[in-house]
Protein backbone atom coordinates (compact mmCIF):
# COMPACT_ATOMS: atom_id res chain seq x y z
CA UNK A 1 0.00 0.00 0.00
CA UNK A 2 2.99 2.22 0.90
CA UNK A 3 4.73 1.79 -2.23
CA UNK A 4 1.29 2.08 -4.61
CA UNK A 5 1.13 5.69 -3.19
CA UNK A 6 4.59 6.63 -4.47
CA UNK A 7 6.15 5.58 -1.29
CA UNK A 8 9.13 3.80 0.14
CA UNK A 9 10.33 1.16 2.60
CA UNK A 10 13.71 1.13 3.82
CA UNK A 11 14.95 -1.66 5.69
CA UNK A 12 18.06 -2.29 7.19
CA UNK A 13 19.14 1.33 8.05
CA UNK A 14 18.87 2.81 11.19
CA UNK A 15 17.13 6.40 11.85
CA UNK A 16 20.07 8.37 13.72
CA UNK A 17 18.61 12.05 13.41
CA UNK A 18 15.06 13.84 13.08
CA UNK A 19 15.82 16.76 10.77
CA UNK A 20 14.55 20.01 12.36
CA UNK A 21 14.00 23.36 10.19
CA UNK A 22 12.37 26.33 11.69
CA UNK A 23 11.13 24.88 14.33
CA UNK A 24 9.52 21.94 12.54
CA UNK A 25 10.09 18.63 11.54
CA UNK A 26 11.35 18.07 8.10
CA UNK A 27 13.00 14.95 7.57
CA UNK A 28 15.24 12.01 9.10
CA UNK A 29 19.23 11.25 8.49
CA UNK A 30 19.90 7.36 8.05
CA UNK A 31 22.85 5.63 9.35
CA UNK A 32 25.54 6.08 6.67
CA UNK A 33 24.41 9.97 6.64
CA UNK A 34 21.32 10.17 4.18
CA UNK A 35 19.00 12.56 4.57
CA UNK A 36 15.73 11.96 3.61
CA UNK A 37 12.89 15.03 3.12
CA UNK A 38 9.28 14.68 4.35
CA UNK A 39 6.49 16.44 4.96
CA UNK A 40 5.81 14.48 8.46
CA UNK A 41 7.77 12.80 10.56
CA UNK A 42 6.64 9.81 12.73
CA UNK A 43 8.69 8.23 15.39
CA UNK A 44 7.40 4.78 16.08
CA UNK A 45 10.61 3.84 18.06
CA UNK A 46 11.84 4.06 21.98
CA UNK A 47 10.87 7.22 23.25
CA UNK A 48 14.09 7.92 25.10
CA UNK A 49 16.04 7.09 22.24
CA UNK A 50 13.86 10.15 20.35
CA UNK A 51 13.86 12.35 23.36
CA UNK A 52 17.66 11.48 24.27
CA UNK A 53 19.46 11.56 20.97
CA UNK A 54 17.42 11.87 17.60
CA UNK A 55 16.14 15.42 18.19
CA UNK A 56 18.68 18.72 18.27
CA UNK A 57 19.01 20.75 21.60
CA UNK A 58 16.04 22.85 21.90
CA UNK A 59 13.34 21.30 19.53
CA UNK A 60 11.23 20.51 22.07
CA UNK A 61 10.84 22.10 25.90
CA UNK A 62 13.73 20.04 28.32
CA UNK A 63 10.74 18.80 30.80
CA UNK A 64 9.33 16.34 28.02
CA UNK A 65 12.89 14.09 28.37
CA UNK A 66 12.74 14.78 31.97
CA UNK A 67 9.19 13.85 32.53
CA UNK A 68 9.79 10.40 30.81
CA UNK A 69 13.01 9.69 32.99
CA UNK A 70 10.36 9.63 36.04
CA UNK A 71 8.63 6.85 34.93
CA UNK A 72 9.59 3.27 34.91
CA UNK A 73 9.27 1.19 31.55
CA UNK A 74 8.11 -2.79 32.07
CA UNK A 75 10.80 -4.95 32.82
CA UNK A 76 12.22 -6.77 30.13
CA UNK A 77 12.47 -10.72 29.80
CA UNK A 78 14.44 -13.94 29.67
CA UNK A 79 12.73 -16.26 27.17
CA UNK A 80 13.62 -19.83 25.92
CA UNK A 81 12.54 -21.21 22.86
CA UNK A 82 12.06 -24.32 22.89
CA UNK A 83 11.58 -26.99 20.26
CA UNK A 84 10.29 -30.41 22.07
CA UNK A 85 9.19 -33.93 21.63
CA UNK A 86 5.63 -34.17 21.32
CA UNK A 87 5.21 -36.24 24.01
CA UNK A 88 5.44 -33.25 26.30
CA UNK A 89 1.86 -33.14 26.21
CA UNK A 90 1.85 -36.39 28.53
CA UNK A 91 3.64 -34.85 31.09
CA UNK A 92 1.34 -34.26 34.38
CA UNK A 93 0.36 -30.48 34.21
CA UNK A 94 0.83 -29.79 30.95
CA UNK A 95 -1.30 -27.02 29.50
CA UNK A 96 -1.25 -24.69 26.41
CA UNK A 97 -0.34 -22.16 28.70
CA UNK A 98 0.87 -22.73 32.54
CA UNK A 99 1.61 -19.53 34.53
CA UNK A 100 3.94 -20.80 37.70
CA UNK A 101 5.11 -18.88 40.19
CA UNK A 102 7.18 -20.66 42.78
CA UNK A 103 8.24 -17.59 45.44
CA UNK A 104 4.82 -15.01 44.35
CA UNK A 105 6.30 -12.01 47.04
CA UNK A 106 10.05 -11.54 45.13
CA UNK A 107 9.64 -13.31 42.00
CA UNK A 108 10.96 -10.10 40.01
CA UNK A 109 14.82 -10.06 39.97
CA UNK A 110 15.57 -12.81 42.30
CA UNK A 111 18.75 -13.96 43.36
CA UNK A 112 17.69 -17.40 42.10
CA UNK A 113 16.09 -17.62 38.75
CA UNK A 114 14.02 -20.65 40.27
CA UNK A 115 12.10 -18.54 42.10
CA UNK A 116 11.15 -16.65 39.28
CA UNK A 117 7.38 -16.23 37.93
CA UNK A 118 7.75 -18.53 34.52
CA UNK A 119 4.77 -18.54 31.83
CA UNK A 120 5.12 -21.79 29.76
CA UNK A 121 3.29 -21.50 26.63
CA UNK A 122 2.83 -23.85 23.64
CA UNK A 123 2.68 -22.07 21.11
CA UNK A 124 1.47 -25.28 18.50
CA UNK A 125 -1.47 -25.30 20.57
CA UNK A 126 -2.69 -22.02 18.83
CA UNK A 127 -0.79 -23.20 15.23
CA UNK A 128 0.58 -26.89 14.66
CA UNK A 129 2.86 -25.24 12.06
CA UNK A 130 4.88 -23.82 14.42
CA UNK A 131 7.17 -26.89 14.33
CA UNK A 132 7.38 -30.00 12.37
CA UNK A 133 5.22 -33.03 12.94
CA UNK A 134 6.19 -34.98 16.34
CA UNK A 135 7.21 -32.01 17.64
CA UNK A 136 5.77 -28.90 19.35
CA UNK A 137 7.41 -25.26 20.00
CA UNK A 138 7.12 -23.78 23.49
CA UNK A 139 8.29 -20.87 24.91
CA UNK A 140 9.19 -20.35 28.58
CA UNK A 141 9.95 -16.84 29.86
CA UNK A 142 10.37 -14.66 32.61
CA UNK A 143 10.08 -11.01 33.39
CA UNK A 144 13.04 -9.54 34.42
CA UNK A 145 14.37 -6.20 34.74
CA UNK A 146 17.37 -4.84 32.41
CA UNK A 147 19.70 -4.29 35.69
CA UNK A 148 19.14 -7.74 37.24
CA UNK A 149 22.18 -8.50 39.67
CA UNK A 150 23.80 -5.48 38.06
CA UNK A 151 24.61 -7.95 35.36
CA UNK A 152 23.10 -7.86 32.04
CA UNK A 153 24.45 -4.12 31.78
CA UNK A 154 27.80 -4.08 32.33
CA UNK A 155 28.47 -6.79 30.25
CA UNK A 156 26.16 -6.22 27.29
CA UNK A 157 27.94 -4.34 25.21
CA UNK A 158 30.48 -6.96 24.02
CA UNK A 159 28.33 -10.33 24.65
CA UNK A 160 31.24 -12.40 25.42
CA UNK A 161 32.09 -15.64 27.22
CA UNK A 162 30.43 -13.70 31.01
CA UNK A 163 27.72 -12.91 28.94
CA UNK A 164 27.35 -16.32 27.50
CA UNK A 165 27.70 -18.09 30.91
CA UNK A 166 25.17 -15.80 33.13
CA UNK A 167 22.02 -16.48 29.70
CA UNK A 168 23.66 -20.38 30.30
CA UNK A 169 23.32 -20.46 34.71
CA UNK A 170 19.68 -18.17 34.58
CA UNK A 171 18.13 -20.93 31.28
CA UNK A 172 19.41 -23.78 33.63
CA UNK A 173 17.38 -22.25 36.68
CA UNK A 174 14.12 -21.26 34.62
CA UNK A 175 14.12 -24.80 32.95
CA UNK A 176 14.81 -26.26 36.31
CA UNK A 177 11.66 -24.58 37.50
CA UNK A 178 9.79 -25.84 34.51
CA UNK A 179 10.81 -29.38 35.09
CA UNK A 180 9.04 -29.29 38.59
CA UNK A 181 5.94 -28.69 37.22
CA UNK A 182 6.51 -30.45 34.18
CA UNK A 183 8.88 -33.63 35.60
CA UNK A 184 10.75 -34.84 32.31
CA UNK A 185 10.59 -31.55 30.03
CA UNK A 186 14.14 -31.30 29.75
CA UNK A 187 14.62 -34.61 28.42
CA UNK A 188 12.31 -33.91 25.65
CA UNK A 189 14.22 -31.20 23.92
CA UNK A 190 15.25 -31.30 20.45
CA UNK A 191 16.36 -27.53 20.18
CA UNK A 192 16.85 -24.34 22.13
CA UNK A 193 17.23 -20.63 21.71
CA UNK A 194 17.71 -17.71 24.49
CA UNK A 195 16.47 -14.10 24.46
CA UNK A 196 17.66 -11.82 27.54
CA UNK A 197 17.00 -8.35 27.95
CA UNK A 198 20.40 -7.39 25.75
CA UNK A 199 18.82 -9.29 23.03
CA UNK A 200 15.52 -7.19 23.27
CA UNK A 201 17.50 -3.87 23.49
CA UNK A 202 19.67 -4.99 20.72
CA UNK A 203 17.00 -5.79 18.36
CA UNK A 204 14.32 -3.68 19.19
CA UNK A 205 16.13 -0.50 20.79
CA UNK A 206 13.96 -0.27 23.08
CA UNK A 207 15.02 1.45 26.53
CA UNK A 208 16.48 -0.89 29.21
CA UNK A 209 14.85 -3.91 26.98
CA UNK A 210 11.53 -3.40 28.09
CA UNK A 211 8.64 -5.55 26.99
CA UNK A 212 5.72 -3.01 26.45
CA UNK A 213 6.75 0.66 27.35
CA UNK A 214 5.63 2.65 30.97
CA UNK A 215 4.41 0.70 33.61
CA UNK A 216 1.05 1.67 33.70
CA UNK A 217 0.56 3.44 37.23
CA UNK A 218 -1.68 7.08 37.72
CA UNK A 219 1.58 8.90 37.96
CA UNK A 220 2.78 7.12 34.22
CA UNK A 221 -0.47 7.79 33.22
CA UNK A 222 -0.56 11.39 33.65
CA UNK A 223 2.63 11.83 31.68
CA UNK A 224 2.29 9.56 28.80
CA UNK A 225 2.41 12.01 25.62
CA UNK A 226 -0.10 10.83 23.20
CA UNK A 227 0.80 10.59 19.66
CA UNK A 228 1.19 14.12 18.61
CA UNK A 229 4.39 16.27 20.20
CA UNK A 230 5.72 19.69 20.77
CA UNK A 231 7.18 19.80 17.84
CA UNK A 232 4.90 20.32 14.73
CA UNK A 233 5.68 17.80 11.99
CA UNK A 234 7.00 14.97 14.63
CA UNK A 235 4.29 12.34 15.40
CA UNK A 236 4.98 9.56 17.39
CA UNK A 237 3.72 6.17 17.99
CA UNK A 238 4.20 2.29 19.53
CA UNK A 239 3.68 1.29 22.85
CA UNK A 240 5.67 4.35 24.63
CA UNK A 241 2.37 6.09 23.81
CA UNK A 242 -0.42 4.43 24.98
CA UNK A 243 -0.86 3.18 29.00
CA UNK A 244 -0.08 -0.41 29.30
CA UNK A 245 1.69 -1.29 25.95
CA UNK A 246 0.91 -3.93 23.89
CA UNK A 247 0.46 -4.85 19.95
CA UNK A 248 -2.76 -4.06 19.92
CA UNK A 249 -2.19 -0.65 21.75
CA UNK A 250 0.94 0.14 19.20
CA UNK A 251 -1.16 -0.58 16.64
CA UNK A 252 -3.77 1.52 17.49
CA UNK A 253 -1.48 4.64 18.30
CA UNK A 254 -0.04 3.60 15.06
CA UNK A 255 -3.74 4.56 13.61
CA UNK A 256 -4.07 7.75 15.76
CA UNK A 257 -1.22 9.18 14.16
CA UNK A 258 -2.08 8.79 10.84
CA UNK A 259 -5.34 10.32 11.48
CA UNK A 260 -4.11 13.18 12.78
CA UNK A 261 -1.86 13.17 9.74
CA UNK A 262 -4.50 13.51 7.46
CA UNK A 263 -6.54 15.40 9.61
CA UNK A 264 -3.86 18.41 9.91
CA UNK A 265 -2.79 17.77 5.68
CA UNK A 266 -6.12 18.21 4.80
C1 LIG B 1 8.51 -11.76 25.05
C2 LIG B 1 7.42 -10.77 24.82
C3 LIG B 1 6.11 -11.18 24.83
C4 LIG B 1 5.09 -10.27 24.59
N1 LIG B 1 3.80 -10.73 24.58
C5 LIG B 1 2.80 -9.87 24.28
C6 LIG B 1 1.47 -10.34 24.17
O1 LIG B 1 1.20 -11.53 24.35
N2 LIG B 1 0.50 -9.44 23.85
C7 LIG B 1 0.78 -8.12 23.63
O2 LIG B 1 -0.14 -7.36 23.32
N3 LIG B 1 2.03 -7.65 23.74
C8 LIG B 1 3.06 -8.49 24.05
N4 LIG B 1 4.34 -8.03 24.14
C9 LIG B 1 4.57 -6.59 23.96
C10 LIG B 1 4.51 -6.22 22.49
O3 LIG B 1 5.32 -7.11 21.75
C11 LIG B 1 5.00 -4.79 22.33
O4 LIG B 1 4.31 -3.91 23.19
C12 LIG B 1 4.78 -4.32 20.88
O5 LIG B 1 5.40 -5.19 19.97
C13 LIG B 1 5.34 -2.92 20.69
O6 LIG B 1 5.24 -2.55 19.34
P1 LIG B 1 5.95 -1.23 18.87
O7 LIG B 1 5.72 -1.16 17.40
O8 LIG B 1 5.59 -0.07 19.72
O9 LIG B 1 7.53 -1.43 19.16
P2 LIG B 1 8.55 -2.53 18.65
O10 LIG B 1 7.86 -3.81 18.36
O11 LIG B 1 9.68 -2.51 19.65
O12 LIG B 1 9.05 -1.95 17.24
C14 LIG B 1 9.91 -0.84 17.16
C15 LIG B 1 10.70 -1.02 15.87
O13 LIG B 1 11.48 0.15 15.66
C16 LIG B 1 12.75 -0.23 15.20
N5 LIG B 1 13.68 0.84 15.57
C17 LIG B 1 14.07 1.21 16.81
N6 LIG B 1 14.93 2.22 16.74
C18 LIG B 1 15.10 2.50 15.41
C19 LIG B 1 15.88 3.44 14.70
N7 LIG B 1 16.67 4.31 15.31
N8 LIG B 1 15.82 3.44 13.34
C20 LIG B 1 15.00 2.57 12.67
N9 LIG B 1 14.25 1.64 13.31
C21 LIG B 1 14.30 1.62 14.66
C22 LIG B 1 13.05 -1.53 15.95
O14 LIG B 1 14.04 -2.27 15.27
C23 LIG B 1 11.68 -2.20 15.91
O15 LIG B 1 11.52 -2.95 14.72
C24 LIG B 1 5.39 -8.91 24.36
C25 LIG B 1 6.72 -8.49 24.34
C26 LIG B 1 7.72 -9.40 24.58
C27 LIG B 1 9.16 -8.93 24.53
Amino acid sequence: MIADHGGEIICGRAVEKVLVEDDRAVGVVLSGGEQVSSDYVVAACDAMQLYSQMLPPGAVPDYVLENLKELEPWPSYFLISLGVDDSVTQLGSWHHHITYCPALMDALDSEDPTHWLINVVDNSFADSLHAPKGYRSIAIGAPVSFEYRQRWQPISEMRGPEYTRLKEEVAAGVLASAERILPGLRDRIKAADIATPITYRRYTSNWKGARRGWVPTVESMSRIRRESTALPGLFQCGHWHVASGSISGAMQSGKNAALLILRESG
